[in-house]
């Protein structure tokens, strides 16, 4: 029979790796299944300036370098593939299969932590474009357009949010909401109303993103939602913050809950899922707080949900390795050679 392994974690942004940084110290020996693009969505952003712990800031792909070596420090392994598919068992004690490629692990217990991803828009030049123009994250691309005009679709806080932060690069920025209300909070429209160079465009929906000449966005087609009018807005940058979606689609068919909006269930302030030895971290729970470090947190909980339950549950046999008694002591295991 094939190795039943401790845990698999699939997925590999802050909660990933540090569920697998606190599994690996408890000498669970964890798998981590963390597609090619590891990392997660810092991958995509420059200066991090609010994760504790670095008072300079750090570059997002250096923070994800780090917490990816801190886990291999203490014997974790990296599969740099994408898991899928998922076969959870039902019982106590049961074995779960994570398929990667044409391989299948089986395991004892699994930390689902594949986050989410950006909402697309779904509009005609909208992947084209990406990365020419059209982006998803003005923290990052904002001052890729300094003194240009730009658009922000979206009219929730993150629309609110990077328009502030836009506004202080391009000369102008047109918010273009699909609806004449805002779904921001009042507090955050008012500071981007109080912003000079901040405009408005309501009710309007993105028809189509259009290349110039040189590849690059040149102009937005924009449809009135209600009359139908259609208007061309020419612009360099095309920002779209219109929420998020998390990657639970390998989750499809199985016993886990999710919400109406696909993000994984949870049992309270715990990380179980309800099916025995799966657990789930950082944003495929999480609509609110989206920040590295509530997702390291929640991490960190779902590798000690996952360490009581290999240590508590009858079925499994006691990993080799793990210490017993209090599980706090295996916080203080030496690193591997
Ligand atoms: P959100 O609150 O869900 O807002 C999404 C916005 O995008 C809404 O205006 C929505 O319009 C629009 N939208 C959705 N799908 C669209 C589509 N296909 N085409 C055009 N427009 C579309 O998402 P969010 O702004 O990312 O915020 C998520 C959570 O994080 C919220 O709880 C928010 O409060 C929190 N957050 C807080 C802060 C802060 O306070 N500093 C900053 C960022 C985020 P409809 O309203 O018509 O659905």
């Amino acid at each position: 029979m094939s190795t039943i392994e401790n845990v698999v974690i699939v997925g590999s942004g802050p909660a990933g790796y540090t569920a697998a940084l606190y599994t690996s110290r408890a000498n669970l020996k964890p798998v981590v299944v963390e597609g090619y693009l590891w990392g997660g969505l810092l991958q995509q952003t420059t200066d991090v300036e609010n994760y504790p712990g670095f008072p300079k800031g750090i570059m997002g792909p250096e923070l994800m370098q780090q917490m990816r070596d801190q886990a291999e420090r203490f014997g974790t392994r990296f599969i740099t593939d994408l898991a899928t598919g998922i076969e959870l068992a039902d019982e106590p004690g049961g074995v779960h299969q994570v398929h990667v490629g044409g391989e299948t692990i089986r395991t004892w217990s699994v930390v689902l932590a594949m986050g989410a991803e950006h909402k697309k828009i779904g509009a005609p030049g909208e992947e084209l474009l990406s990365g020419r123009g059209v982006s998803y994250c003005a923290t990052c691309d904002a001052a890729f357009f300094a003194g240009k005009d730009c658009l922000i679709v979206g009219g929730g806080d993150s629309a609110m949010e990077e328009a502030i932060f836009l506004a202080k690069f391009a000369s102008k920025v047109t918010i273009v909401n699909r609806r004449d209300e805002f779904r921001a909070s009042r507090i955050m429209q008012e500071r981007a109303r109080e912003v000079a160079n901040i405009e408005w465009l309501t009710p309007y929906v993105v028809d189509e993103f259009t290349a110039g000449e040189n590849g690059a966005l040149d102009h937005a087609v924009l449809r009135h939602a209600d009359t139908g009018e259609t208007r061309e807005v020419p612009v360099a940058g095309a920002f779209v913050a219109i929420g998020h979606v998390p990657q639970s689609e390998i989750l499809a068919g199985q016993q886990i809950q999710l919400d109406d909006e696909g993000y994984v269930r949870v049992e309270g302030r715990s990380t179980r899922t309800g099916v025995p030895g799966v657990f789930a971290a950082g944003d495929l729970v999480d609509h609110t707080y989206r920040q590295a470090i509530t997702a390291a947190g929640s991490g960190c909980q779902a590798a000690l949900d996952a360490e009581w339950y290999l240590r508590d549950t009858p079925q499994v046999p006691t990993p080799e390795g793990m210490p017993e008694g209090d599980l706090a002591e295996a916080q203080y295991a030496a690193p591997k050679e």
